[in-house]
C-alpha cells in the first residue's frame, strides 16, 4: 500500500470515527429528550391509574440506566395497552361526571323559595352540562360553578329561615304571653256565665301551655269579650226602646189631654155666650116690661136657662178635671215605670264601672283604677304641693310558689298578700294590683322616711303570715320600691323610679324596701 493509500484510509477513517461520534451524541441527545419527556409526561399522568404509574416508573429507571432499546420494547408494549384502556375508562369516567353534576344541578333546581336570579344562573349551568366535554379536566370549572351555586344557595336558604329556634326563650316567651293574659284578663269585667269561662282559663293559663292552647285560649277569650259586649248593648239597646215607648205614650196623653181641654174650652165658650145672651136678655125685657107679671114669667124662663147653662157650664168642668187627672195619672204611671227602669240600668252600668275598676281575684282596685286615681292625686299635688309618694311591691320568687304548689295555691297567696298590704295602709292612702303579683300604691300627703318605715313594718307583716300548704311552710316574702314625685316628675317618672328602686331592692337580695330619690 502506498504512502498516499495509506493516507487517504486514515483520512476515511478519521471521518468516520467523526461521524460515529456525531451519530452518537445526536443519539444521546435524542434519548436524553425522550427521558426528559416521558419524565414529564408520567408526572402529568401521575395519579390517574396506578398500574400506569408503576409501568411509568419502570420506564423511567431504565431510561435513566441507558439500556438498549429491545428491553424497554415490552415495557412500551404494556404501557400502550394501559394507555387505551384508560381511555376506555375516561369515557365512562365522563358520562358519570356529568349525570353527578346533573343530578346535584337538579336537586338544587328543587329548593324552594329561590329567587329567580338564581334559578336562572342555575338553568344556564344545566345548559352547559349537555355540551360534550373531552376530558375530566372540562369539568373542574363546572364543578367550582357548582360549588358555588350550592353556597349561594344554603346562603339564602339561612337567610329565609327564621333565626334558629332556642326552646328555652320560646318557653319563656310563651310563659310571658300567658302570665300577660292573665294580667289582662283581670282588668276586664265579666259577670254571670262569662266570669265563669274566663276563669277557667286563667286557670289554665297559669300552668305551663302548648302554642296551640295559648293560641285556642286567645281565641276564646275574644269570644267571651265580644259576647259580653253585644249582652251589653244588648241590654243598652233595651233600655233605650223601653224609653222610647215610654216617651210615646206620654206624648199620646198630652196630645189627647190637650185636644180634650180644647174641645171643652170650645162648648164653655159658647155657654159663656148663652149666659151673656140671657143676661143682656133679661136687661132688655125689664126695660120693656109693661107688667110685673109678664116680667116675673119672662124672667123666671131666664133664671131656668141660666141655671141650665151653668149646670151645663159645672158638668164641663167636671169633665175637663177628669180628662186631666186620668191623662195625668196615665203619664205619671208611665213616667214610674221608666224611672224604675232606669234606676235598673244606672244600677248595672255602676255595678259594671265598679267591676271594670277592680281586679276579680283580690278585690283590689286595678291597673285601670290605679291609672285614674293617679291622675287624680297628680293633679291635687300640683294644685297643693304636698308630698306624694309613690311605692311598688312585687312578691318574691312568685313564680316558684306556683310551680311548687301549683297555680290555685299561688292565687291564695295573691290574695292573702293583697290584705295584708291594704290592712297596713291608711284610708287617704291607695293600693293597686298593677298586675300579676305586682302591686302599686299612692301616699297623698306623706313624709318619705314615714312611708318607709311604714313599708317596712308591712313587709315584715307579710313574712310572718303562717302559710301552710302540702304540710309544709311556706315563708312570702316581698320587695318594695319607694320614691317621692319631684317638682320635674310626671307620674309616669316617678313611677319609673319607683320600679327601679324595685329592681334594685331584687338584685340586693329580696326581701328590703328600696328608696330612690
Ligand atoms: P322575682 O322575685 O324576681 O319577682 O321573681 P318572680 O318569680 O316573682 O317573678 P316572675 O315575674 O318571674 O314571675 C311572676 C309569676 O307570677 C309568673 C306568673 O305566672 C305568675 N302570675 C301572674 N299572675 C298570676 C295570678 O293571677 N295567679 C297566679 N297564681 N300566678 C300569677
Ligand atoms: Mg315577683
Ligand atoms: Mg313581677
Amino acid at each position: 500500500m502506498s504512502e498516499e493509500q495509506l493516507e487517504l484510509l486514515k483520512k476515511k477513517l478519521v471521518v468516520s470515527v467523526r461521524s460515529r461520534q456525531n451519530l452518537e451524541r445526536t443519539y444521546e441527545q435524542q434519548f436524553a429528550t425522550l427521558t426528559g419527556f416521558i419524565n414529564r409526561l408520567s408526572n402529568v399522568c401521575k395519579g390517574i391509574d396506578v398500574e400506569l404509574d408503576n409501568r411509568l416508573a419502570k420506564l423511567r429507571s431504565y431510561l435513566a440506566k441507558n439500556p438498549d432499546m429491545q428491553n424497554i420494547a415490552p415495557l412500551l408494549t404494556h404501557i400502550e395497552q394501559l394507555l387505551s384502556q384508560h381511555s376506555t375508562r375516561l369515557a365512562l369516567n365522563l358520562k358519570q361526571t356529568t349525570s353527578t353534576l346533573k343530578a346535584a344541578g337538579k336537586q338544587l333546581q328543587q329548593v324552594k323559595n329561590l329567587d329567580p336570579d338564581f334559578r336562572r344562573e342555575l338553568r344556564g349551568y344545566m345548559q352547559a352540562l349537555e355540551e360534550p366535554k373531552a376530558s375530566i379536566l372540562h369539568y373542574l370549572p363546572y364543578i367550582e360553578q357548582l360549588a358555588k351555586l350550592y353556597h349561594k344557595c344554603l346562603a339564602i336558604q339561612t337567610g329565609n329561615q327564621a333565626p334558629e329556634i332556642d326552646t328555652e326563650a320560646l318557653k319563656g316567651l310563651q310563659s310571658d304571653i300567658s302570665a300577660e293574659l292573665v294580667n289582662i284578663l283581670s282588668n276586664i269585667a265579666f259577670s254571670g256565665e262569662n266570669a265563669e269561662k274566663i276563669d277557667a282559663i286563667r286557670e289554665i293559663l297559669s300552668a305551663s301551655v302548648t302554642p296551640e292552647i295559648l293560641v285556642s285560649s286567645c281565641v276564646e277569650i275574644i269570644r267571651i269579650i265580644i259576647k259580653s259586649i253585644t249582652e251589653e248593648r244588648q241590654s243598652a239597646q233595651s233600655f233605650l226602646f223601653s224609653l222610647n215607648d215610654a216617651l210615646n205614650s206620654v206624648h199620646t196623653a198630652v196630645a189627647s189631654s190637650i185636644n180634650g181641654s180644647q174641645e171643652i174650652n170650645e162648648s164653655k165658650q159658647a155657654l159663656n155666650d148663652r149666659l151673656k145672651k140671657d143676661l143682656a136678655g133679661m136687661s132688655a125685657e125689664i126695660e120693656k116690661a109693661k107688667s110685673l107679671d109678664v116680667l116675673k114669667k119672662q124672667i123666671n124662663g131666664r133664671i131656668a136657662d141660666i141655671v141650665d147653662a151653668l149646670t151645663q157650664k159645672e158638668e164641663l168642668e167636671h169633665q175637663e178635671h177628669d180628662l186631666l187627672i186620668s191623662s195625668l195619672s196615665e203619664m205619671e204611671e208611665r213616667l214610674f215605670e221608666l224611672e224604675k227602669e232606669a234606676e235598673e240600668y244606672k244600677k248595672k252600668l255602676s255595678e259594671q264601672r265598679f267591676k271594670s275598676l277592680q281586679d276579680a281575684l283580690t278585690k283590689l282596685p286595678n291597673r285601670a283604677s290605679m291609672d285614674e286615681r293617679m291622675e287624680l292625686e297628680y293633679r291635687r299635688w300640683m294644685r297643693y304641693n304636698h308630698d306624694l309618694c309613690i311605692a311598688v311591691a312585687d312578691i318574691d320568687h312568685f313564680k316558684s310558689i306556683n310551680d311548687t304548689f301549683g297555680h290555685s295555691v299561688g292565687d291564695r297567696v295573691l290574695q292573702i298578700v293583697a290584705a295584708c298590704l291594704q290592712k297596713g295602709l291608711r284610708e287617704t292612702d291607695f293600693i293597686a294590683r298593677y298586675g300579676g303579683e305586682e302591686f302599686v300604691m299612692l301616699f297623698p300627703e306623706s313624709k318619705l322616711k314615714d312611708i318607709e318605715k311604714r313599708l317596712n313594718d308591712i313587709r315584715m307583716e307579710v313574712c310572718k303570715i303562717p302559710f301552710k300548704f302540702k304540710n309544709s311552710d311556706l315563708v312570702v316574702t316581698i320587695s318594695m320600691g319607694l320614691t317621692q314625685f319631684k317638682a320635674i316628675d310626671q307620674p309616669q317618672s316617678a313611677f319609673d323610679r319607683a320600679d327601679q328602686a324595685l329592681y334594685d331592692a331584687k338584685q340586693g337580695g329580696r326581701n328590703k324596701v328600696v328608696l330612690k330619690r
